[in-house]
């Protein structure tokens, strides 16, 4: 473990005082993610801002009848506020299929959204990697790629966000509210991650001396007709292999709207608008889910461990939405819609 310096931010605007002041320091919320880099010694940054103890931890209603996140709410906590639970469940049910519960007790909201990749080669700082180090190269593109992107990936950079709460809040059309040195400003979630191109370690489009304080939904919850559907290696305590965020309105037998993002699949939470407009008018039946699931998918690409996750991203798509049609989420049985 490398030294670093330790200091506790009083407010928001102290916290972008400190970390403006110090190119080399970085915040921490709960810790669950940027203190196991650095025992790893993949991050080393000269200083801790310590934000965990800003009033950032409500959840409110907002004028326009969506919902005000704060950046510090702990993970658990937001999973079962009974906001979540009966306005947006999708939510809820794609923070618990993360993680552990001791985890999502200190993970925060604002630190899920920046949570780093778990490409194994980041990790393992023996090995090139273009993230950890520009320039060096992908150690995933001829190695072991059984756990990365089919979507959006770049000759320099192949891993996934490891994310499930942001690919809920990226269907949802959730906004990041931020603050920094020449004040406030919103980020649309479906701009907020990065594809990785040539440069894959800006992974967001934060800047480096801005603070995450908080995270708006819109009104539309989806309640009704929602799954968060995750396929993983084990039934808890894993990543995605790949996730589906599906929800559904329905109005006489119809699709009245529709929002459809995966995880696991690609280097930021897969939105595909396309996909949604496919889906816009059909009447919610298996047909009209595989052209949606073909539509999104139609410029994925595998690699030499990972192509499976082409037809299991399929297959999965069209699971979630029958789930979403057929108002019955994940984890209860999924009898078949016609
Ligand atoms: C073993 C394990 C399994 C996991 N499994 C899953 C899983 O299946 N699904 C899943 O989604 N997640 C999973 N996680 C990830 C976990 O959810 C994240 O580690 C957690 O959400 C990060 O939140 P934190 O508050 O601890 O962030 P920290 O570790 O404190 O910070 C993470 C990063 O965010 C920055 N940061 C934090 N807050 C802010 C802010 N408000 N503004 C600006 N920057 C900020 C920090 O500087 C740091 O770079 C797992 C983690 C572990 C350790
Ligand atoms: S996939 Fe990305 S994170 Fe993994 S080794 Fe390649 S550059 Fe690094």
């Amino acid at each position: 473990m490398i030294g670093f310096q330790y200091v506790r931010a009083n407010d928001v605007a102290d916290a972008v005082r400190l970390i403006a002041a110090d190119p080399t320091a970085k915040f921490v919320a709960g810790g669950t993610n940027l203190l196991d880099l650095m025992k790893e010694d993949v991050e080393r940054p000269s200083r801790l801002v310590d934000i965990s103890r800003l009033p950032l931890k409500t959840v409110e209603e907002t004028a326009k009848g969506g919902l005000r996140i704060g950046a510090l709410v702990p993970n658990s906590d937001l999973a079962y506020h009974p906001l979540v639970t009966s306005r947006y469940p999708m939510l809820g049910s794609a923070i618990l299929a993360g993680a552990s519960a001791q985890l999502r007790n200190m993970a925060s909201t604002g630190g899920n959204l920046l949570q780093r990749t778990r490409c194994p080669y980041f990790y393992d700082v023996a090995t090139p990697c273009n993230k950890r180090e520009p320039g060096s190269g992908c150690s995933a593109v001829g190695g072991h790629n059984r756990m990365h992107a089919i979507l959006g990936t770049s000759d320099a950079c192949i891993a996934v966000h490891p994310s499930d709460m942001c690919v809920a809040l990226a269907a949802l059309g959730a906004t990041v509210h931020v603050a920094g040195p020449h004040g406030s400003r919103e980020i649309a979630m479906a701009d907020f991650h990065r594809l990785p191109g040539d440069t894959p370690h800006h992974e967001t489009n934060l800047q480096r001396n801005e603070i995450i304080v908080a995270v708006e939904l819109p009104a539309e919850g989806f309640a009704t007709n929602h799954t968060y559907l995750k396929i993983r290696d084990r039934l808890s305590y894993a990543f995605a292999l790949v996730s589906v965020a599906a929800a559904l309105e329905l109005n006489d037998g119809k699709i009245r709207q529709a929002r459809l993002a995966m995880g696991g699949v690609a280097h930021k939470p897969w939105r595909d608008s396309a996909a949604e407009a496919a889906l816009v008018g059909q009447a919610p039946d298996r047909a009209a889910f595989v052209r949606a699931a073909d539509i999104l998918l139609r410029d994925a690409k595998g690699f030499e461990h990972n192509a499976f996750k082409v037809s299991l991203a399929h297959r999965a798509i069209v699971r979630a939405l029958m789930q979403a049609a057929a108002g019955r989420p994940q984890s209860q049985s999924n009898k078949t819609i016609q």
